[in-house]
């Protein structure tokens, strides 16, 4: 059973326009694809232009299908919907509501589009800076800023999970906020590429990060609910304008907080994607060499196991092992030559080599400003 699609307009005041052309870079990005097997969204480059998103003018990373009818071209799907008045229910904010699923998700699914069409299929989409709704029109889009609850402070939902003095995370069900989170979806597959759960968000939950003094999401990461591997994070995704803050690292951080609360060993979906190996990689590579640093709690031993590692860190065997061969401190017995030995020596120079104890590889999250 699928679930409703996202629809719809959003609308705002686009102020000051600000051009940039997102780079993508490994700290604050994307990771793994999730677990569901849809490939519908695939299209082999961008199809929408540009984006506006609050203020910012943003190109787009990555095509999706997702937003478009099937049956009407390029076109929206939400637009299909209102035709075909399946199950619409019209908002106040100019915006609709699907409410016949399975019709919807039929409609939307655009595998017959052409995806070797060099043109672009939309030119410019308006996505709401703080709910994500979307539409192609301007006038929607300015209208939907007056009417967003998002942008209401007693309309903010979520269970605060944790909060410093600079940002707040909050816990979002996608069974209970189910729009919210397809909308989310659906504008992380222009700067995912391998993102795949859109409309099925019934078993995930979402942690958002805010400033705390906004109320405008500046990233997020996806969970599954019931996770046979037990991953603490399916994917991962820093929203553009807000990217280089380490933000990602600050939710990666946080994820295995909450593993740790839970006494589980932990890590994301696998396969990751090319940017999410590359931040994970820099990730657990800072916290296994400040182990061993000089107030680490491995800094006096001999010899150590991958097991202990993990156990320390919370991090899974086999993520500890492949962190050890990226940072090339493992080589094999001279006595037998299969063993694997870690040179502690040269893991302790790598580490100081790469600046591990610099502030800029030190915990971002607090431990006592954990709320859950
Ligand atoms: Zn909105």
């Amino acid at each position: 059973m699928t679930s409703i699609p996202p629809l719809i307009p959003a609308a705002a005041t686009t102020s000051t326009t600000q051009s940039r052309t997102p780079t993508p870079t490994p700290t604050p990005t994307p990771t793994s694809s999730s677990s569901s097997s849809n490939t519908y969204a695939i299209i082999s480059k961008p199809n929408i232009t540009q984006i506006q998103f609050g203020p910012y003018t943003l190109k787009t990373w990555y095509g999706t299908s997702v937003y478009f009818s099937r049956n009407e071209g390029h076109e929206l799907g939400f637009k299909d919907c209102e035709r075909s008045k399946v199950g619409v229910k019209p908002n106040k904010d100019n915006t609709s509501t699907i409410s016949n699923a399975d019709t919807t998700l039929d409609q939307l699914d655009s595998a017959d589009h052409d995806q070797m069409s060099n043109e672009p299929w939309l030119d410019k989409l308006y996505v709401c800076d703080y709910c994500f709704k979307y539409t192609d029109s301007m006038g929607q889009y300015q209208q939907h800023y007056q009417y967003c609850e998002s942008l209401q402070k007693e309309f903010v939902f979520g269970k605060i999970s944790y909060r410093d003095s600079k940002h707040t995370i909050r816990k979002i069900k996608g069974s209970k906020h189910k729009l919210f989170c397809q909308n989310l979806s659906l504008f992380t597959k222009l700067y995912l590429d391998n993102k795949s759960v859109f409309f099925d968000v019934d078993h995930f939950q979402y942690f958002i990060i805010y400033d705390n003094f906004s109320l405008k999401p500046l990233g997020f990461f996806s969970m599954e609910l019931l996770s046979l591997e037990r991953n603490n994070l399916a994917c991962i995704l820093i929203f553009p304008p807000y990217q280089r803050q380490r933000l990602g690292r600050k939710l990666i951080e946080f994820s295995y907080a909450l593993s740790r609360s839970q006494y589980l060993i932990s890590g994301p979906e696998k396969p990751l994607s090319p940017f999410g190996l590359v931040g994970y990689l820099r990730y657990w590579s800072d916290v296994i060499g400040r182990l061993f640093l000089e107030k680490g709690v491995l800094a006096n031993v001999e010899t150590v196991t991958i097991d202990q590692i993990s156990s320390i860190t919370g991090f899974r065997c086999e993520d500890v092992d492949m962190t050890l061969r990226y940072m090339e401190v493992l080589f094999r017995s001279d006595d037998t030559g299969k063993d694997v030995v870690l040179d502690l020596n040269r893991l302790k120079e790598w580490a100081k080599v790469n600046h591990v104890d610099s502030g800029k590889s030190s915990d971002m999250i607090e431990n006592d400003c954990l709320l859950f």
